[in-house]
């Protein structure tokens, strides 16, 4: 990106020509923090909208070490194989706060990165979650221009990130494991009601048994949450990513999902409403931003702050006087 100046008409060409080196290159320019780069970035994801929106998306969520890159191999290797193109991305929380990412290099999925169907893109770091959610979200976009049908966002279950890609997705799929002792408690409440699809991941071997009694358990527990505004109700399956038992299962299931929503008209409403929600996402992540990055406001932050904890000024009168001075000219 640095060498020569970036042709945004060029870029866009070769992504709705199915390059996905183009592709790439366009999702790098989104992710770039340089603020040249993001006017362009801006031009692109525009001329690509008219492109897009016709995808799948879907969110897959659950703890490391869950089955997350394995499962994803694995629908996506059956979906190659049903003649889809699949893109994997990432929403990473961690990569904010230690730079390093829970979700680890894309290695793993190994031969999903080896097919020419597949296109695989770790999640991009940034200061805040939302800033990292936006661009992935903006990146969906290309993908979808690029041909992408089935557009796959993986992310890990802690913080917030999980409402972020839920916001993001068609889908959403919590993956689990039996006998994590937190059938009927302890899952974080907010995330089983966002989910469209409980599955229960390494149902193998031993764990066989047990995988199928979790899985009455939780399908008990779900009967106890009202109705999602889609009218569907979430299900729970079992699968084993490694042996690649019960997959073509889960894609059923969300095929079946995408055919009653579509039906009842929750399917678009409900990326009207996702829209909405970015739209006001990046107007707080930009006036926060320009906010916290304006010089006055740099210099004036820490001798307010020392004065709210030295009680010589209310947390109130603080915020008041640093909104007023970031308006200043
Ligand atoms: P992630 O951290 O959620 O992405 O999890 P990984 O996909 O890296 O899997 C973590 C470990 O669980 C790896 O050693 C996998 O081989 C193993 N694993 C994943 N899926 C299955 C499964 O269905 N059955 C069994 N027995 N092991 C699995």
């Amino acid at each position: 990106l640095q060498q020569k100046e970036v042709s945004v008409k060029v870029i866009f060409d070769e992504i709705i020509n199915k390059d996905t080196a183009a592709l790439s290159k366009g999702i790098t320019l989104i992710e770039s923090t340089k603020q040249k780069h993001s006017k362009k970035a801006q031009q692109l994801v525009e001329m690509c909208l008219p492109y897009a929106n016709n995808s799948i998306r879907i969110g897959i969520t659950g703890v490391p070490g869950v089955g997350k890159s394995t499962f994803i191999e694995a629908l996506g290797n059956l979906l190659i194989q049903k003649g889809k193109k699949v893109a994997v991305l990432a929403v990473d929380p961690s990569s904010t706060i230690s730079h390093g990412s829970i979700l680890g290099d894309k290695t793993r999925m190994e031969s999903l990165v080896r097919s020419s169907e597949a296109f695989i893109r770790p999640s991009p770091s940034g200061k805040s979650l939302g800033g990292v959610a936006q661009k992935t979200r903006e990146s969906i976009i290309l993908c979808e221009a690029a041909g992408y049908d089935v557009i796959i966002i993986e992310t890990v279950g802690v913080g917030q990130s999980e409402t972020a890609v839920h916001s993001m997705v068609d889908f959403f799929l919590l993956l689990k494991l039996a006998g994590a002792g937190d059938e009927l408690q302890g899952i974080k409440r907010g995330i089983i009601e966002m989910a469209d699809a409980l599955v229960i991941n390494k149902a193998d071997g031993d764990n066989l048994l047990r995988a199928r009694k979790a899985k009455n358990q939780f399908r008990k527990a779900l009967h106890l949450y009202p109705l999602a505004q889609s009218t569907w109700s979430p299900e729970v399956l079992t699968c084993s990513a490694l042996e690649g038992s019960g997959i073509e299962d889960i894609w059923e299931l969300i095929l079946k999902y995408q055919e009653v929503t579509s039906k009842n008209g929750f399917f678009e409403e409900n990326r009207i409403q996702q829209n909405k929600f970015w739209l006001l996402q990046t107007i707080e992540e930009q006036l926060k931003s320009s906010f916290y990055n304006n010089p006055k406001i740099k210099d004036e932050l820490n001798s307010q702050i020392q004065g709210v904890q030295q009680n010589k000024i209310t947390p109130f009168a603080a915020a008041h006087y640093l909104l007023e001075l970031s308006k200043e000219k």
